[in-house]
C-alpha cells in the first residue's frame, strides 16, 4: 500500500543527471515527494567523477556547455563562476573574465571553472586543429599532395550532393571525401564499432549540426574582422564552465541539497520491476544488495534506466512481442578509460597558448591514427587543475577505448590492458613508460546509445510506453539518445513540467533534441 502521505510519490530510476534534475525540480512542487533509486554505488551516472588515490577522473570529460538558459541558470545557482583565479590561472598568470562577486576557487570548492576548450586531431603523428581549421599549419602537416586532394576533393562535394542516408555520406557532404577519410572515417569507426556508411546520418546531425568546411570558413573570416561570439556557429565557441572536482561534484552537490531538502536516495537499489495496473504504474520493486525485493508504491514513475532494462522490468500486463523484440536488441557501445598518472608528457606545447611548464594545452585530442586501437585521449589536468593530487609535478591522463561488452576488449584482462593502453602512448610518441608513476582501468556499461539495428524502430516501443500514463522516459539511455547532460537534464525538467501541470502528453519530452534549438555543432 502506498505510504500514508499527503505528497504524491514520484518514484525514479538513476541518480544521473536526468533521476537528479526530475527530483530536484520535484522538491520545489511541494506536493510531490521525490524517492531516487540508483543502481550502483555511484552518484552522477556516467556523469560521475571517479576518485583514484586523489587524482579524479571524469569518463569522457564533460563539458558544461548548453543552448538553453534554463539549464545553464540551473548549474550556476548549484555551482556559482568563479570570482578568482584557479591554481593553473595564477601559475601562469592567465587573464579571465571572473563573475565579480564568485568564490575564489582556492578557498572553497562548490565552483565553477570557466575553462577553455583546446581539443585536436592527431594524425601522421601530427596535431590539427578541431575542427579543421584554414591555417597554413594545417596544410603543412598534410603536405601538398593531401592539400591539393582535399580541396578538389571538397569542391566536388560541394557540386554534387550525396543522398544523405549514411554518415558516411553526411561527412562528404560537408567537408568531401578526402578530408572526410583523413579526419573522420576511423575515429567513426572507432567509436561505433561500424563503418560510417552502415550507420545512420542522425548521430552526425546532433553532433555536429552546422559544421562544415563553409562553416569553418565563415568563422575564420568572422575572427578576422571582429564579430562578437554570439554570431559564431556555437560550434566555435572555445570556453565551457566545469566544476572544480569533474562533473560528478556538481551531481553530488545536488543530490547533497535533495536530501538535505527532504528528499530521498536510495543507493545500490536496482529497480527490477515495473508493475502496471490498468495503464499506470503502480508500483516497482527495488532489489538492494541481495535483499528480497523491496515494493514501493508511486504515484508517477520517472525512468533513467535503459529502455531495454525497462521493458524487461515491465509486469502485470502482456508487453507485445515486437516491442520485447526491439526493446531486447537495441544496441549500445561501452567504454574503457585507463588513468596513467606520468611524470611527463615527450611532446612540447608548440601552439601559442601559454600553458604551466609550456605542457600540451588540450583538454582532449581525437586520436586518429590507424595502428592504435585508443579513440581519444583526456588530460585531466587541462579540465582542471584540481583534478591531479599533484598538478605541479605530474600529469594525469584518460585514454579511452570504446568496445562492446562482451568483446575481446571488453574481456581482456585489467593488467593486459594497462599494459597494453601504455604501449600504445609510447607508440605513438605521446610518453616514455618509464615516466608512467601509475595506473588504473574504468568500465563503463552502455555508455553509448547505438543509431543502427532496431532503434529505427524504437517509435513501436514508444508508443507502447506513452500509453502508461504516469511513465515518464528521461534521460540518455532512458530515451535511447544521444542526449548531453543539458538534454538529459530537460527531459527531466519537461516530465516534472507536466507532473506540475497534470499532463499525461509526453510529445514535450520526446521533442529535447530531436528539433534544431537542442542541436550543439561541435562534440
Ligand atoms: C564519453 C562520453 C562523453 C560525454 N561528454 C559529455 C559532455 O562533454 N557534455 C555533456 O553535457 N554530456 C556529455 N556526455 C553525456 C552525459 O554523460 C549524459 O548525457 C548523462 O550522463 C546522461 O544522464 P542520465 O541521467 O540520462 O543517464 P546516466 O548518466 O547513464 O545515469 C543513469 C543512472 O541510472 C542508473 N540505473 C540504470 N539502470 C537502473 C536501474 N534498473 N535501477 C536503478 N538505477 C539504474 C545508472 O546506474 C546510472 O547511475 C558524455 C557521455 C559520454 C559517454
Amino acid at each position: 500500500m502506498k505510504e500514508n502521505t499527503e505528497k504524491k510519490i514520484a518514484a525514479i530510476a538513476g541518480a544521473g543527471p536526468a533521476g537528479l534534475t526530475a527530483a530536484f525540480e520535484l522538491m520545489g512542487s511541494g506536493t510531490v515527494h521525490p524517492k531516487v533509486f540508483e543502481g550502483s554505488n555511484a552518484i552522477g551516472g556516467i556523469s560521475q567523477t571517479v576518485c583514484y588515490k586523489g587524482n579524479r577522473m571524469d569518463i569522457g570529460g564533460h563539458r558544461f556547455f548548453s543552448k538553453s538558459k534554463r539549464v545553464t541558470d540551473w548549474w550556476n545557482q548549484v555551482m556559482p563562476l568563479q570570482g578568482a583565479p584557479s591554481l593553473d590561472d595564477a601559475l601562469i598568470g592567465r587573464k579571465k573574465e571572473f563573475a565579480p562577486t564568485g568564490p575564489n576557487p582556492e578557498q572553497t570548492d562548490r565552483v565553477m571553472l570557466i575553462r577553455e576548450r583546446v581539443s585536436r586531431i592527431f594524425y601522421l603523428r601530427k596535431f590539427f586543429d578541431y575542427p579543421i581549421s584554414l591555417k597554413w599549419k594545417t596544410f603543412a602537416n598534410m603536405g601538398l599532395l593531401r592539400t591539393i586532394k582535399a580541396g578538389l576533393g571538397y569542391l566536388s562535394s560541394t557540386a554534387i550532393k550525396k543522398k544523405e542516408d549514411s554518415l558516411e555520406n553526411f561527412y562528404i557532404n560537408r567537408f568531401g571525401k578526402p578530408l572526410y577519410k583523413m579526419f573522420f572515417e576511423d575515429y567513426t569507426e572507432k567509436v561505433w564499432g561500424i563503418h560510417p556508411s552502415k550507420l545512420g546520418a542522425d548521430w552526425g546531425s546532433q553532433r555536429v549540426k552546422g559544421l562544415s568546411f563553409f562553416a569553418i570558413l565563415k568563422d575564420m573570416i568572422s575572427k578576422r574582422i571582429g564579430v562578437k561570439q554570439k554570431e559564431v556557429e556555437t560550434s566555435l565557441i572555445e570556453s565551457f564552465i566545469y566544476p572544480k572536482l569533474g562533473p560528478g561534484q556538481l551531481w553530488e552537490t545536488v543530490a547533497k541539497d535533495i536530501t538535505e531538502m527532504g528528499g530521498e536516495i536510495a543507493m545500490n537499489s536496482v529497480v527490477s520491476k515495473v508493475h502496471i495496473q490498468g495503464n499506470r504504474v503502480d508500483y516497482i520493486e527495488i532489489e538492494h544488495e541481495g535483499c528480497v525485493p523491496k515494493r514501493v508504491d508511486c504515484d508517477y514513475f520517472l525512468s533513467s534506466m535503459p529502455i531495454k532494462d525497462l521493458i524487461a522490468a515491465i509486469d502485470g500486463i502482456e508487453v507485445p512481442k515486437d516491442v520485447s523484440r526491439v526493446a531486447s536488441q537495441l544496441p549500445y557501445r561501452d567504454f574503457i578509460t585507463v588513468g596513467l598518472l606520468v611524470k611527463k608528457l615527450k611532446m612540447e606545447n608548440e601552439t601559442s597558448i601559454k600553458t604551466y611548464k609550456n605542457r600540451i594545452p588540450d583538454t582532449w585530442i581525437y586520436i586518429q591514427e590507424r595502428d592504435v586501437k585508443i579513440g581519444r585521449l583526456q588530460i585531466f589536468n587541462n579540465w582542471s587543475p584540481y583534478l591531479v593530487n599533484n598538478y605541479k609535478d605530474t600529469i594525469w591522463i584518460g585514454m579511452e577505448y570504446f568496445c562492446t561488452e562482451g568483446d575481446e576488449m571488453w574481456n581482456m584482462d585489467k593488467d593486459k590492458f594497462i599494459k597494453m593502453a601504455i604501449e600504445e602512448l609510447v607508440h605513438i610518441d605521446f610518453i616514455e613508460a618509464e615516466d608512467v608513476i601509475d595506473s588504473t582501468q574504468v568500465k563503463i556499461k552502455k555508455a553509448y546509445p547505438s543509431y543502427f539495428g532496431t532503434y529505427y524502430e524504437l517509435d513501436t516501443v514508444k508508443e507502447f510506453l506513452n500509453k502508461i500514463t504516469n511513465l515518464y522516459c528521461i534521460g540518455r539511455n532512458g530515451q535511447h539518445r544521444y542526449n548531453n547532460m543539458d538534454h538529459s537534464m530537460l527531459t527531466a525538467m519537461e516530465a516534472v513540467d507536466l507532473i506540475k501541470a497534470g499532463s499525461t502528453d509526453k510529445t514535450a519530452i520526446w521533442a529535447v533534441n530531436t528539433e534544431e534549438e537542442y542541436h550543439e555543432t561541435k562534440s
